[in-house]
């Protein structure tokens, strides 16, 4: 791998400027290189601003302190509302006319996943990161309804679905009921223990003892040990629920969804299941449907199964993911797996990469991202250690020409300075309101608090 700490002036080019894309910045700024950010929300952050449970006040703070860094540096560009791809403000070739070094793209895992069943196009059914986006006040998910209804059905059993459902009993506070829908048992799910504590107030004690006693024989026949299942998730003395938030938490386990049921509006009234059984295989577990269903009587359904990269972007596609080079060389696996890869020319896209969630949709959390970034940026650091840098001079040009054009496409510059501005504005907000936070909800009130004066977006 290259000193990161070695001087080089190279232009290099971030989509995306989330936990990804901000700290592979840093680490290329470290070593001297000069970033061009692009990104698609007015403001900067991705998920750590539209993802990261509104409430938890201090880590995203924490976040934004660290990120605001990063972009004070002299040698970053930052342009918010400036989205790549094939229907982007800008598409990958007119980036790749820009003189960059290399590209990195980390925009995140943006297009959504569906298990294809029939009925799943009903009204009721929603994805978690589209509901994740509104009650993070994302524009334009921040505008949209959405058709939640007094029994929802989370398909998942990862923190996303404890943030959808901390979400519906806590902030909505409208449902009478949340049923958590898991593929396997009790012992496989996937959210921390740390985060359950947001939600376990709510979770139906009764109803999730009965539950596992129901699987018993199920969950015996792979040697899990139902009575220490039951005293992990459960416990006598759940904490009390806020008077004001009525609704009740409940699980269903050993099912996967295999129908939404609609009624004659096309709205859905139920989802059917299959009931499953669980196989014992490599020291794990997987799930194997019996023939037998169920039909749980919901209104709404949120998938919080994970995502999927943008295929848009234009980048090559496959599966839910940008495809990386199959063909590490024996010595540097780690460089192959951050390199784009052209399947219909067998080769890697020339200075291209891929990091975050970009590179594996739905991995890890903000800690994560930034392992992956850094590593990320000294594979491309190293790529680069035998490639001259541009001359200040023609480095300046570029990035001068860069701006002109985000400025003549985008439609409005936002760059770190109206960030500032804008920042300021909702800081303004929360202390008049006396509220821990604000935020804009759409991107006409952010254009508006920074150019303070009305602003109407197309
Ligand atoms: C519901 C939820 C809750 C979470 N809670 C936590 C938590 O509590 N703690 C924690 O540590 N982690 C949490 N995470 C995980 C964390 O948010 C991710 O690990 C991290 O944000 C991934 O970073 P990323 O930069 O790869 O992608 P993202 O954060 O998605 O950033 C992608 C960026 O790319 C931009 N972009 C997208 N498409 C384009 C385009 N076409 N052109 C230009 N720009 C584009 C977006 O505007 C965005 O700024 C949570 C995730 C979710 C989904």
């Amino acid at each position: 791998m290259a000193d990161a700490q070695v001087y080089r002036g190279h232009l290099i080019g971030i989509i995306g400027a989330g936990p990804a894309g901000l700290y592979a910045a840093k680490k290329l700024l470290d070593a001297g290189a000069h970033v061009v950010l692009f990104n698609r929300d007015i403001k900067p952050g991705g998920l750590a601003e539209y993802g990261i449970f509104p409430t938890k006040y201090k880590m995203k703070e924490g976040l934004r302190k660290q990120f605001r860094r990063i972009l004070a540096h002299p040698q970053v560009d930052y342009y918010g509302k400036c989205s790549v791809g094939d229907k982007g403000d800008l598409t990958l070739a007119d980036l790749y006319a820009l003189g960059f070094n290399a590209l990195i793209c980390a925009a995140g895992a943006q297009g959504t996943k569906s298990l294809g069943l029939p009925g799943e196009d009903a009204v009721g059914v929603m994805h978690a990161k589209d509901l994740v986006y509104h009650y993070n006040a994302l524009p334009p998910f921040s505008q949209q309804q959405f058709p939640i209804g007094k029994r929802v059905a989370i398909i998942g059993m990862g923190n996303v679905m404890i943030d959808i459902a901390h979400f519906l009993l806590r902030l909505w506070k409208q449902v009478e009921e949340v049923i958590v829908v898991a593929r396997r048992g009790p012992a496989e799910r996937r959210y921390d223990a740390k985060e359950y504590k947001y939600i376990e107030a709510f979770v139906d004690q009764d109803a999730l003892r009965q539950e596992i006693v129901r699987l018993r024989p199920r969950l015996e026949a792979v040697g899990q040990d139902v009575d220490a299942l039951i005293a992990e998730m459960t416990t006598p003395t759940p904490p009390a629920r806020p008077a004001d938030c009525p609704g009740r938490m409940t699980f269903r386990f050993l099912a996967s969804p295999t129908r939404v049921l609609t009624d004659a509006d096309g709205r859905m009234c139920g989802l059917e299941v299959e009931e499953n059984i669980l196989v014992a295989r490599d020291g794990s577990t997987s799930a194997r449907g019996t023939g037998t269903y169920a039909e749980l009587p919901v209104d709404s359904v949120v998938f919080a199964i994970g995502d999927r990269v943008d295929d848009a972007i234009g980048l090559p596609y496959a599966h839910g993911e940008f495809l990386t080079n199959p063909h590490p060389d024996a010595y540097d696996a780690a460089t192959a797996a951050y390199q784009v890869y052209d399947p219909v020319h067998q080769k890697v896209l020339e200075h291209t990469y891929v990091v975050g969630w970009s590179r594996k949709a739905s991995e890890g959390l903000v800690g994560k991202a930034k392992q992956d970034a850094e590593i990320g940026a000294e594979v491309v650091l190293h790529a680069l250690a035998d490639t001259p840098a541009p001359d200040v001079a023609t480095v300046a040009e570029r990035r001068q020409a860069i701006r002109h054009l985000v400025e003549e496409r985008c439609g409005s510059l936002i760059t770190q300075d109206e960030i500032t501005l804008l920042e300021a504005a909702e800081q303004q907000r929360a202390l008049e309101a006396q509220l821990p936070d604000y935020k804009f909800d759409s991107n006409e009130a952010m254009l508006t608090a920074i150019y303070g004066h009305q602003v109407r977006v197309a």
